[in-house]
């Protein structure tokens, strides 16, 4: 297992995401699935246009589990997926300009920060404001090894090699007490239906009857 620490701007991008954007922080679901959405369009690009895909019957689709005793929700996508370089680039550090820009355009003014949040992605570290711990769990398509990236996003974050049946990317997250609404049906299935207008692909939710 290699465990890693975040580059100093990622550091300093959570607590500002966390301070500024607190009181909207159902926007982490929106981010999840428009990240697994840019995913399946990336695996939908190669399986039209690269001869070593094209033979593969691909039917993009996004679920969603959710476990309120465990007080989990998990964000699976059969998309383009993560190898190990891809992991440490694109969650060990902002890789995204849209997201830096965000960082740097934060004043510390709750108002004028949460105006920020419709103009900018501000990505998948906006999952820190709900979860204390998150598990990602990725295939890159075309590779037979996946890796699992871990965080409780603060002290760093580990990689190390897992099991994953088909190529996509699975994010686990373990919600903190007090967002355990994040692992409810009736509030999930809300956000889904207001965040995923622009998703060309189905989002199933799985969720136990209480
Ligand atoms: P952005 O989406 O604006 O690039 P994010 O912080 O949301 O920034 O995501 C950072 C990067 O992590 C993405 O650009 C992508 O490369 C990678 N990533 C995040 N979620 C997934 C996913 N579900 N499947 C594949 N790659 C992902
Ligand atoms: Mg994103």
């Amino acid at each position: 297992m290699a465990k890693k620490e975040f580059k100093a701007e990622v550091d300093k991008l959570l607590k500002l995401i966390i301070h500024s954007l607190y009181s909207h922080n159902e926007i982490f679901l929106r981010e999840l699935i428009s990240n697994a959405g840019d995913a399946l369009d990336k695996m939908k690009f190669l399986h039209l246009t690269d001869d070593a895909f094209k033979s593969e019957a691909f039917e993009g689709r996004i679920d969603i589990h959710l476990n309120e005793k465990e007080k989990m929700i998990t964000i699976s996508d059969n998309g383009i997926g993560m190898n190990e370089d891809d992991l440490n680039d694109n969650l060990g550090k902002i890789a995204h300009s849209g997201t830096k820009l965000f960082a740097e355009q934060l004043t510390g003014d709750a108002q004028k920060d949460s105006n920020l949040i419709g103009q900018f992605g501000v990505g998948f570290y906006s999952v820190f404001m709900v979860a204390h711990k998150v598990e990602v769990i990725t295939r890159k398509a075309g590779s037979d090894q996946a890796f699992k990236w871990s965080s409780d996003g603060q002290s760093g974050y580990t990689t190390e090699s897992a099991e994953r049946e088909g190529h996509g990317t699975t994010i686990i997250c373990h919600l903190n007490e007090e967002h355990v609404e994040y692992a409810q049906q009736y509030r999930v299935s809300s956000l889904i239906e207001k965040y995923s207008n622009f998703i060309a692909f189905p989002i199933f939710l799985h969720y136990e009857e209480q």
